[in-house]
């Protein structure tokens, strides 16, 4: 059978006993919705949904590959002229999705090949190495590490920015799984509402650290004596100095590896042997509320400006900064389920997702994985893509197939195969 064809079947299955339970979003007569179906690849937007009702039966008929929501309101949703929309605010919205930034564990289960040259290979790169084009096609994959990196950049943005610096109360907080590889966060408040697409920019640097100015921040270099940040700080000076506070203090090793990485500090073994030798001092002096001149041998202006780059790097999050910006964004619809593996996007409150696990949630309320269950149902697949990796879920491992090799798996994994587009059905 034609996978897209059973997929979306199972999908229609899924919606008719479980659309009317979907969440409801606030205001979903001013909402532009939009979905892409299993027919072709292109996006239908300008949908307007006026009620709960009219949204579930559209759910239910279309059973899209993938559905999403405007995080604005307008006055008419689905005029399909941007300008005449009668735009009335935007959620603000934050996007945090490893497809964005690096983790170690992609050089095992990432692939990439040059649509130009057919050059492959593994990890994350955004241009090919060896004919440096940008057309790549690559296999992404869901992984536990990643997840749970995910899972800690959206922690560091509540607790450390958003709660202390922005006052945001976690009530006025939208957070959800995405359904692959990443989670969204959603602020509703009139506010954040009202802001323009520069105020949004100047939140997202300061939420990733880009573009800080350590002169502005204080930082001055006089007669070759360096005046550091000042500990009444508030903000970012002050998140910089408690992140050194925690870094001295770490073993030696981890210190050391921290100043080589290039995607850090990168310093050369000679000034990392430098700092180590003055950290104990340097802990001192920082610690003193009356000081502020910092001194590690042979440190000038430039490479106390790398040091506390590194610092910034490693404090700020990783977030998606196009989606934060753009008022016209849509998002996924919460409860819907996501295309590219058939697993449901979970709306969490803050406690429910200090503890969640995506590829092994206890809490059946709060699982994504909604074709798991039918346990005696397995499926016979045939594998269509040159590598696919390990996957592991619910605790089993499943992989790495080659191709051409048939499988035996159960339903849920066959499910996340076929969305995945790594296997056919025989
Ligand atoms: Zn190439
Ligand atoms: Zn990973």
């Amino acid at each position: 059978m034609n996978e897209n064809l059973y997929l979306k079947r199972l999908f229609h299955t899924y919606y008719k006993e479980k659309a009317s339970t979907l969440p409801q979003v606030s205001f979903i007569d001013k909402r532009e919705f939009a979905s892409i179906p299993w027919e072709h690849f292109y996006m239908e937007r300008h949908t307007g949904l006026n009620d709960k009702n009219i949204l579930t039966q559209y759910i239910i008929d279309r059973s899209p590959k993938h559905f999403y929501y405007s995080g604005s309101l307008y006055l008419q949703p689905d005029n399909k002229n941007m300008e005449n929309k009668g735009y009335q605010g935007c959620d603000f919205i934050i996007d945090i999705d490893v497809d964005h930034f690096f983790t170690p564990c992609k050089n095992r289960h990432d692939y990439w090949r040059c649509k130009n040259c057919d050059t492959s290979g593994k990890g994350m790169i955004t241009k090919c190495p060896k004919c440096k084009s940008k057309k790549l096609k690559t296999l992404s994959w869901i992984c536990e590490s990643c997840l749970n990196k995910a899972k800690e950049e959206i922690l560091k943005i509540i607790y450390d920015f958003l709660i202390p610096d922005f006052n945001i109360s976690d009530k006025d907080m939208n957070i959800a799984f995405s359904g692959h590889r990443g989670y969204h966060l959603k602020i509703e408040n009139e506010k954040m509402r009202g802001l323009s697409g520069e105020d949004r920019r100047e939140i997202a640097n300061y939420l990733t650290g880009e573009n800080i100015s350590l002169d502005i921040l204080g930082i001055q270099e006089k007669e070759g004596v360096i005046y550091g940040l000042s500990k009444e700080s508030i903000g970012w000076p002050s998140k910089i100095i408690t992140k050194i506070e925690e870094f001295l203090l770490k073993p030696i090793p981890e210190i050391e590896a921290f100043l080589l990485d290039k995607n850090y500090v990168g310093f050369g073994p000679n000034l990392v042997k430098a700092f180590i030798n003055s950290k104990d001092d340097f802990y001192e002096i920082l610690t003193r509320q009356d000081h502020n001149i910092w001194f590690i041998n042979d440190f000038g202006k430039a490479r106390w400006f790398k040091f506390l780059n590194g610092m910034i790097a490693d404090i700020g999050a990783e977030i998606d900064i196009p989606v934060t910006v753009d008022i016209h964004r849509l998002i996924r619809y919460p409860g819907s389920l996501h295309g590219k593996t058939g697993f449901k996007v979970q709306e969490l409150t803050l406690n429910e997702l200090k503890n969640f696990n995506p590829l092994d949630e206890k809490n059946e309320k709060l699982d994504p994985i909604v074709f798991e269950g039918k346990k005696d149902l397995t499926h016979k697949l045939k594998i269509i893509e040159n590598t696919t990796p390990m996957t592991k879920i619910k605790g089993e491992q499943y992989g790495p197939y080659k191709n051409g090799e048939i499988i035996e798996v159960p339903h849920h994994i066959a499910v996340f195969l076929l969305c995945k587009g790594v296997a056919k059905t025989i």
